[in-house]
This record gives C-alpha cells, structure tokens and sequence, in this order.
C-alpha cells in the first residue's frame, strides 16, 4: 500500500522525497521510525539515551525537580551560567555546574525559563518584577517557536487492503498480537508509515496563491529575522515548486536550480522591501 500511495501522488505531481530532513520537505515520504526491528518496541529518551548510560557513575537524574532560573557569573560579559535553580519537594535547591550548563526545556519553557533568569523582553521583567541581565526587543527576544498545521482527512479505502481499523475486530487484534511476538505485522511498526507535504501549485488556484503570498508578505514585514526568513521561503515554496527538487541530478541542472531558488529569493526579498 506503501509504494501504491507513493506512486499515485507521483501521477498527481507531487515528487518522492527520500530525504524529508534535507531542508527540502515537499513530497511523499516515508515515516522515519525509531522501532528497533530485533525487538519491535518503539525507541524513547528512556531506551535510547537513559538506559544504555544508567550504569555511568556521572550520571544523575532527578525526577519531579522544576528548574526555576538559570544563575550567572555575577559581572560575567558574556553572561556564563554556573548553575541552576531548582525546586524539589517544596524546597528551592541551587546546583552548581562546573563546565556548562545545557538548556533544552522544549520549545514553549525554554524561553521561559531564559526570561525567568533575566534573558528576554523588557516588558515581561517590568510586569514580573524579574531582575533584567540582557534586554532583547520582541522581535529577537526568546519567543517561543511556532507549531504547526497538521489536517487529517480519513478516507474509506478498499476493502482489500487490511489496514489498522480491521483491529476493532478481537480476533483480527489477537491474530495481530500473536505476530507482535515475532516482529511482524502493524502492531510491530508506526501506525502513520508515511507521509507527504504537499507543492501548494497541486491543489491551489493562482488566486489563492497570489493571496497567500499577500499574507506572508504582510506577515514578514513585523516578523523577527528568522521567522522572516521563514516566510520568505515558504512564498518561495508555495509558488515555485520546481525550485525544489528531491531527485540527484546533473551539476549542470543542478546549478540551473540553485540559480532559480536564488533569483526567486531575491524576487521575493524585493517584494517585501516595496510592502515594508
Ligand atoms: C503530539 C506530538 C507528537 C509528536 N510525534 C513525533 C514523532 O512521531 N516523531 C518525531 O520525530 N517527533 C515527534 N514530535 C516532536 C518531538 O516530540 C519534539 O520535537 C521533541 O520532543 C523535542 O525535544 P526536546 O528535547 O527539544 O523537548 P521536549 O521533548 O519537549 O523536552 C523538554 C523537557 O523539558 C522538561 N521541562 C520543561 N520545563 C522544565 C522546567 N522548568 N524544569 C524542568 N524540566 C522542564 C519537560 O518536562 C520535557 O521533559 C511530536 C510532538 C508532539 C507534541
């Protein structure tokens, strides 16, 4: 079913794309999968990274431990973090790092806890009552990053093909739960096996591809620099999907391609210049 879903958008114009990570997302994919086959169990932070280290005697993790700021060198320029402060058990804690300190608190908290340690948008500190080490305006300051658009559509599909739903029925599940035991069947794999971004030139009208580029135009004109970045570059995407390209091929096309992203780039770049 794999290959005949990647074959018919192929006839619908939408490119394979073998390597969605490349920075070139448009095309059908196939799911990356952190399942590892000699056992069937889906790969966490906890098989992947905790497990295999749990012996390593520099290793300590604390669970149900809330960081609440980051502490600096006093007077340091840069700033240099030399620990964390923490809440456990209704206590404040403060560890002390002797090299570095890593910050990976997901997208929405990481900001937060550099605005809680001072790094961030003056306004916030006023309305908190944060000592302020570094100001950055809105528009570089540590916002959080954006989520994304993700629309399901279900389709009923021949009844041939036995897909996940057949499940529902117990004896179909028990079937499945047995080949679990030897690695096979659906239950051993990702339920969404593949995937595919869409060129906008497949489904959109011309109209509503001028409009959108209107919006993101707009949209770029008070977005901070890497979001304007972004922006540029999806204008670029939406309204000239050749200048994406997933396929290996000759240098010669290949630096006709890189000279047409560049000149739409720069088209583009000029058009936000006019509107700003
Ligand atoms: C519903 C959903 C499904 C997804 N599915 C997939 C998928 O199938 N494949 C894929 O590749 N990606 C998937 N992603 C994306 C993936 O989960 C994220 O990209 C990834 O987890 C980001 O890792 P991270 O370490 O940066 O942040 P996170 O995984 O968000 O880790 C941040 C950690 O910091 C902790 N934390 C936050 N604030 C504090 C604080 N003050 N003190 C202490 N700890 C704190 C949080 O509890 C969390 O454990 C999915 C995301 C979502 C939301």
């Amino acid at each position: 079913m794999q290959s005949t879903f990647l074959k018919t958008l192929e006839k619908l114009g939408v490119p394979r794309n073998p390597d969605p990570d490349n920075g070139h997302n448009l095309g059908g994919s196939t799911t990356y999968l952190s399942v590892d086959p000699r056992k069937a169990i889906r790969s966490s932070s906890a098989s992947a990274y905790y497990q295999p280290n749990a012996h390593r005697q520099n290793l300590a993790i604390l669970t149900n431990a809330r960081v609440a700021k980051l502490n600096f060198e006093p007077g340091s320029n840069p700033l240099q973090a030399i620990g964390v402060e923490f809440l456990h058990d209704g206590k404040t804690y403060l560890s002390k790092a002797r090299r570095e300190v890593i910050l990976s608190a997901g997208s929405f908290q990481t900001p937060q806890i550099l605005e809680l340690s001072g790094i961030g948008n003056k306004k916030i500190f006023e309305r908190h009552g944060i000592k302020a080490l570094v100001y950055m305006s809105t528009h570089n300051g540590p916002t959080p990053t954006e989520d994304h658009v993700k629309i399901f559509s279900i389709y009923e599909i021949d009844p041939n093909y036995e897909t996940v739903d057949d499940a529902l029925d117990p004896e179909v599940l028990a079937r499945q739960k047995e080949l679990y035991e030897t690695q096979q069947g659906y239950l051993s794999s990702a339920l969404v096996s593949l995937f595919a971004f869409i060129p906008a030139r497949t489904f959109a009208f011309e109209q509503q591809l001028s409009e959108w580029k209107e919006k993101a135009l707009a949209a770029a004109q008070d977005a901070p620099p890497g979001l304007r970045k972004q922006l540029i570059l999806q204008i670029e995407w939406f309204l000239n999907p050749e200048a994406v390209e997933h396929q290996e091929k000759p240098p010669e096309q290949k630096s006709a391609q890189l000279a047409l992203r560049r000149e739409n780039t720069r088209n583009i770049t000029n058009d936000l210049t006019k509107t700003v």
